[in-house]
């Protein structure tokens, strides 16, 4: 496996690559979710490039970028042996000048839900990957399902600057008690850990009833609400697959999406309907 560290590493990498390119942005910790997609990539394309980039620009300056976990060589080895071509680790010095030009994702997608709190989130999210994007030229790039908002911004603008990449989003991979897996649930306590599990289970008991033929918005917040009861929720909502809220569900259009805190570790779960 190849280790590329800064811009002319990868570039010139690129250059040696025949045939289809899959690439997995990460910010490292990695675990089951992140080899999930290298996984997907590994079984469709002929090449898979990882990138593990803590993104200064896509955290509030009241949020934890410097705390963000850094595993790097835990990450390195779980890569090594998942079998991917190679990672790109670059320093945050090669990714980014003085005084850049910045993003503005469309502000109806951008400013609700993770948005409505974090103003600046998306803009820098789509900063770097359209970075990592123009460095790697992948064939196709997986991301997770989990980051719904995130992916969707994503497909938006590979549609609207035209970029010849193919988006793959990929399901939640969950631990066995079902909390979705994330970096930072090694902040949770064990009490907190338990309290946690309401999301989840909250998540299947709107799966069902969902199966079971409710599809009216208000009575389904209402009882996602009441099973979050312990928790300090920050949405917990139903919105079309281009963020517009909406009042009835239809199929293979509609998210319901949580977002709350446990503590101080703000978690999310959703559910592609
Ligand atoms: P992150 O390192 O948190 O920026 O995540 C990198 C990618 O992994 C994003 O596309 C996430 O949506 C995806 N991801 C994170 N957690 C999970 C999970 N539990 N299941 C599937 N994908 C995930």
């Amino acid at each position: 496996m190849q280790l590329l560290q800064n811009v002319h590493d990868i570039q010139t990498y690129r250059q040696t690559l025949n045939g289809s390119v899959g690439f997995v942005p990460t910010m490292g910790a990695l675990h089951k979710g992140h080899l999930s997609l290298m996984r997907a990539s590994m079984e469709q394309n002929q090449h898979t490039l990882v990138s593990i980039f803590v993104n200064p620009t896509q955290f509030g300056e009241n949020e934890d970028f410097g705390s963000y976990p850094r595993t790097l060589e835990q990450d390195l080895s779980l890569c090594r042996e998942t079998g991917v071509d190679a990672v790109f680790a670059p320093s945050v010095d090669s990714m980014y000048s003085k005084d850049e030009m910045s993003f503005n994702p469309p502000r109806g997608m951008a400013s609700v839900l993770e948005g409505a709190d974090r103003p600046h989130h998306f803009g820098g999210v789509l900063q770097i990957v359209l970075k990592l994007f123009m460095l790697s030229k992948p064939t196709r790039a997986y991301f997770g399902q989990k980051d719904a908002q995130q992916v969707l911004l994503i497909q938006k603008m590979v549609n609207d600057l035209f970029l010849d990449t193919h988006v793959v989003s990929c399901p939640i991979v969950r631990d066995e008690d079902g909390l979705a897996l994330s970096s930072r649930n090694i902040y949770l306590n064990t009490q907190e850990r338990k309290q946690a599990l309401a999301i989840p289970n909250t998540i299947q008991r709107i799966h069902r009833e969902i199966e079971q033929g409710k599809y009216d918005v208000a009575y389904l917040e209402k009882l996602a609400l009441e099973n979050l009861k312990d928790l300090e929720v920050c949405y917990a909502s139903f919105y079309s697959r281009s963020l517009g809220k909406i009042t009835h569900i239809t199929l293979n259009e509609s998210i319901f999406l949580i977002a709350a805190k446990v503590g101080k570790v703000r978690l999310l779960d959703n559910l592609w309907i």
